[in-house]
């Protein structure tokens, strides 16, 4: 299957670079949804458009085979400025594909080739090219717009390329792997006065201060030391004189945790204790609690079934079973909230030169493409047996 998908390279190999010299942000992916429903065709898929704007699914029905696929890949870019002078750079300023996620399509794209010409199976594959994965989260979006009511699916996996990990390292984990994402913003509203005259005033400043103390705490004093979870304050924004006390002051903050129950002891208490902070320095708050990302859970036989595919294709040197959990997120999270499934890391390489995802001068390693790209054939071949 690797040598197979090896023949292949090249052609994969100038497509993703063309992915990356022309980057889309999320939601806008015109261009790379036009090429990506072209190629799918062309290889006989029914190519199911706009779910999710720019969304799409690739269906190829084969056989009698009752089960159902779904294989997973982002698609769009970040807005960061690309700092690589190689040829294949990006030609849209400010935009970047800085987090992989040409690789992911390119490797897909691969792979829906391969099986449409080469591989034997039976039962129903869906291909699901998802926007937005950075911003908004463009997996809700699809499943609000009827992903999974459309096109049911008894499993579904996605990848991600990581840095820091070898070329072509394959990296699994059963149970919650990454982070739930959520977005608090906290905006103190006091009196503004004379700087020289602090008692005539309600200064936002001071309580916003002790807020961001006290916020410490609840990692510290009320979550499990067994579990994980992180509150980071971000941005606090007041005032703009040294002799002014202002009236309003902003706090952003973003929570994680990696239990669902962490996740709602984290929102009950940073409700509390603004709202007693805030009553006791006599000052008006309200709290935006935006729930983003949910944890990522993946289920264990879906893992299992991933892991058996590897260890047949590159063998156990090439894989860590049960890789370590990422404070990081990734809004393949809601899929899995709604079907069993398995998101997988392959390492883009480690050491010297090995940048990582969201950086200026990250690229996706080509050399990992038919890797990737053999392990989704050899799964649908695995899953979708006679
Ligand atoms: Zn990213
Ligand atoms: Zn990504």
């Amino acid at each position: 299957m690797l040598q197979a998908l090896q023949s292949r390279a090249a052609t994969f190999v100038a497509l993703r670079r063309d992915l990356h010299r022309h980057p889309e942000l999320g939601l806008q992916e015109f261009r790379t949804s036009d090429l990506i429903a072209a190629r799918l065709a062309e290889w006989g898929y029914t190519v199911h458009r706009g779910i999710a704007g720019t969304g799409l699914v690739g269906q190829l029905l084969r056989g009698t085979g009752t089960r159902r696929l779904g294989l997973r890949a982002d698609m769009d870019a970040l807005p960061i400025q690309e700092e690589n002078h190689f040829a294949h750079a990006s030609r849209h300023t400010g935009v970047m594909h800085a987090c992989g996620h040409d690789g992911h399509t390119a490797i897909l794209l691969a792979a829906a080739q391969h099986i449409a010409e080469s591989v034997d199976f039976s039962g129903t594959l869906n291909l699901i090219f998802q926007p937005a994965e950075e911003h908004p989260g463009g997996a809700k979006i699809m499943i609000d717009e009827g992903l999974f009511e459309r096109f049911p699916c008894d499993a579904v996996f996605a990848l991600h390329n990581m840095p820091g990990h070898p070329a072509g390292h394959f990296v699994f984990r059963e149970g919650a792997t990454m982070a739930s994402s959520d977005d608090v913003t906290i905006t103190l509203n006091g009196q503004g006065g004379h700087g020289a005259m602090p008692h005539k005033a309600h200064d936002v400043v001071v309580a916003a201060s002790s807020i961001v103390m006290a916020l410490q705490t609840i990692v510290s004093r009320n979550v499990d030391p067994l579990q994980t979870a992180v509150i980071t304050v971000g941005a606090f924004n007041a005032g703009q004189a040294n002799n002014v006390i202002p009236a309003r002051a902003k706090l952003a903050l973003s929570v994680r945790a990696l239990d669902r129950d962490v996740r709602d002891l984290l929102e009950q208490r940073i409700r509390a204790l603004v709202k007693a902070q805030a009553e006791s320095f006599d000052v008006q708050v309200t709290i935006d609690y935006k729930r983003d990302y949910p944890v990522l859970v993946n289920t264990a036989p879906e893992t299992e079934f991933a892991r058996q595919v590897a260890l047949e294709l590159v063998g156990p040197a090439q894989m860590t079973l049960q890789g370590q959990a990422l404070t990081g997120s990734e809004d393949f999270a809601t899929m899995l909230e709604h079907c069993p499934g398995s998101y997988l890391l392959l390492g883009n390489g480690a050491g010297e030169g090995s940048c990582m995802v969201h950086n200026p001068c990250y690229d996706f390693n080509d050399a990992i493409l038919p890797t990737g790209a053999a392990f989704w054939a050899l799964l649908v071949q695995r899953y979708l047996t006679h």
